[in-house]
């Protein structure tokens, strides 16, 4: 891990700049290589994110672990983040300004030191921060896109947030029909 990922890991475990802080047990920064080629955005860490400071650990996080079996990709070698680092309370969704602060402190620093090819966005959230817009997930789903960054096109792929997909087995199916489709691009980038 280098240098700029330690200190900015370190600024995020302390940060006080949002609400966000006064409740939250662990500040969740993400996690996985610094190489990847693929980096997964999600909304915010929930109960067990933020019990155990690490990205995607609770039952979602075992369904992300099933799609990404899907797209051909291994966890360790995609880096997985939220667009707010810190749980909001009873999980409600993070305030536009909680977003804006932590993207801009966070999300964008962990995009310049990454530098992902492909991004895959979880959900409204991560959608409307990163794209810059509100989409309709039942017509945005499994489409690419593209975030602006720093004067450059990153391809984007945007689906359902797996946690979601918990509560009914129809956002399951498209979530894997998604992956499914993620692994075409998967394959291309990797060929
Ligand atoms: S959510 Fe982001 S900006 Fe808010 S306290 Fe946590 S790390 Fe800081």
């Amino acid at each position: 891990m280098g240098i700029a990922t330690e200190e900015l890991e370190r600024r995020i475990r302390s940060c006080t700049l949002c609400r966000l802080h006064r409740r939250r047990k662990n500040a969740v920064p993400g996690e996985g290589p610094l190489s990847a080629r693929v980096m997964l955005v999600g909304e915010a860490p929930g109960r067990n994110e933020d019990l155990r400071g690490v990205p995607f650990c609770g039952a979602a996080g075992r369904f992300l672990d099933e799609l990404l079996k899907i797209a051909g990709l291994k966890r360790e070698e995609v880096y997985i983040t939220n667009v707010v680092k810190c749980r909001p309370p009873q999980n409600r969704p993070p305030r536009d300004d909680e977003i804006e602060i932590c993207v801009k402190n966070y999300l964008r620093k962990q995009l310049e030191i990454i530098r992902p090819e492909l991004i895959v966005v979880l959900g409204r959230t991560a959608a409307k921060a990163l794209l810059n817009e509100e989409v309709t997930m039942a017509v945005d789903h499994g489409k690419e896109r593209k975030v602006r960054f720093s004067g450059r096109g990153i391809r984007a792929f945007v689906t359902y947030h797996p946690a979601a997909a918990l509560y009914g087995a129809a956002t399951r199916l498209k979530l894997r029909e998604d992956f499914s489709r993620l692994a075409e691009i998967i394959k291309a980038m990797k060929a």
